[in-house]
């Protein structure tokens, strides 16, 4: 799409059961500017400087005359009514929160492989049985993530554990040290998958570096997260978890090979996301906490300078029973910058939306798997901003905001994700009062 075409962003208003086109020209709209909708209200075009751009509606609307743009002015905005009278399905009407690579997509000849050079980490037949973490599980597990202790949260009198075959007494007492509710173990060749990550056993993955452990543990009880790293790229791909006993593969660090299973080397395409498995993430926080404020907090620094305030930012206090954060071996991120946090405030998690634009061309590896389809794409629209750690520290300690912890490679490329898909809405979309507007495609299902 040239960049000298007046942007065209259109969205869907389910609630009011209205569509918004909003269309922006570079300078001003030219003397001989028209627009029109398609007898079946699917499509919007505009016509100008004798060319036509056709925009697919994220919804259908009702065939009417619409009102024509005026020479001269730089931004124009119609609210068509819906057509039809039924009930306009959308991405919020879905009563469970599912992302890519749930357990039902996967099979014991799914492969993965670093996002970034290739190398194959989870090889066909590698693991037997995928199974979903139960989804009161994501809860707890997002709080085993969290780095202060929400005060109100009393996990630690209901304590469970989950592994097949095992002697209750013994696990119990070892999740009581760790202070963590509900424990899952890995099992050898089965996959747990949860929002963000898979929990393997290391025995079957390959193209993984061993961990270093730079320093021994000071505090028996606390396990600590050491970063795991690709053999081919040295790309930061997850962590050991040791509570679990198993290898934490971050989702949004693979891409599955599809088809051509013999020849996983060299796949014929591939499957990435990143957008949609931290929307997925943002909206199972949403739904569980009720709240639309939420501060992204970095955990294990993928930054090399980073790496020792990081460290100061999520030592815990004497009595926290959280897990200190260790990067024991130098990453290859090429971001060398301070790290922050991201204040995010989502009010609308779920919208439909079109755009004839396209977003920033850095982020053109993560949307080949997320490209807004001709009907329009789920996203969710996000007001953020950067700030500093302590800002972020005292943010999370007011009511109605939760913490989200992710490691800084995944923070930064959020903020790219965001601050590029600003470049789909019209400039007057992409900020609210002193917040940027941001979207965040969201998984749609396979
Ligand atoms: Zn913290
Ligand atoms: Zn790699």
């Amino acid at each position: 799409m040239s960049p000298q075409l007046p942007l065209i962003y259109a969205e869907l208003l389910v609630n009011i059961r209205q569509l918004s086109v909003i269309v922006a020209f570079q300078t001003s709209c030219p003397k001989d500017a028209s627009v029109s909708l398609t007898a079946d209200g699917k499509q919007f075009s505009l016509r100008q400087n004798g060319k036509i751009s056709v925009l697919h509606l994220p919804g259908q609307v009702a065939s009417i005359d619409i009102q024509q743009p005026l020479p001269g002015v730089k931004e124009f905005s119609w609210r068509l009514p819906l057509a039809g009278p039924q009930r306009v399905l959308h991405a919020g009407d879905a009563p469970t929160i599912e992302g890519p690579w749930s357990a039902r997509t996967l099979t014991e000849n799914s492969v993965f492989s670093c996002r970034n050079c290739g190398t194959v980490i989870v090889g066909k037949g590698a693991i037997k049985e995928w199974r979903d973490l139960p989804s009161e599980n994501w809860a707890e597990m997002m709080d085993f993530w969290h780095c202060h202790k929400p005060a109100d949260h009393k996990h630690d009198q209901v304590d469970t554990t989950i592994k097949s075959g095992s002697t209750g007494g013994l696990d119990l007492e070892r999740s009581r040290g760790y202070g963590a509710s509900t424990k899952f173990v890995a099992q050898d060749q089965v996959g747990f998958v949860d929002i963000t990550s898979f929990l393997l056993t290391p025995k079957h993955l390959s193209g993984i570096k061993s961990p270093r452990y730079s320093e021994p543990s000071t505090d028996g009880h606390k396990p600590r997260l050491t970063e795991l790293h690709c053999a081919g790229c040295n790309h930061a791909i997850g962590y050991n978890d040791e509570q679990a006993e198993g290898y934490k593969i971050w989702k949004w660090a693979m891409a599955e090979s599809v088809g051509h299973f013999e020849q996983a080397e060299t796949p014929c395409s591939m499957g990435r996301f990143f957008s949609s498995i931290i929307s997925t993430l943002l909206a199972a926080v949403i739904s569980s906490q009720g709240c639309s404020r939420i501060v992204v907090m970095p955990n294990i620094s993928t930054v090399p300078s980073g790496v020792q305030e990081l460290a100061d930012h999520a030592a815990p206090s004497t009595t926290s029973p959280y897990p200190t954060t260790t990067c024991s071996m130098p990453s290859s991120s090429p971001h060398a910058i301070e790290p922050f946090s991201l204040s995010l405030w989502i009010l609308s998690p779920s919208i439909r939306y079109s755009s004839n634009q396209t977003a920033s061309p850095e982020l053109s590896q993560n949307l080949q798997a997320e490209k807004t389809p001709k009907e329009g794409g789920a996203a969710m629209k996000v007001f953020w901003k950067a700030i500093s750690l302590d800002e972020a520290g005292s943010m999370i300690e007011k009511p109605g905001v939760e913490e989200v912890a992710l490691p800084m490679d995944a923070v930064i490329e959020l903020q790219l994700n965001l601050r590029g898909s600003a470049l789909l809405l019209p400039e007057s979309g992409r900020k609210f009062q002193d917040w940027e507007v941001g979207l965040l495609d969201k998984y749609e299902g396979s």
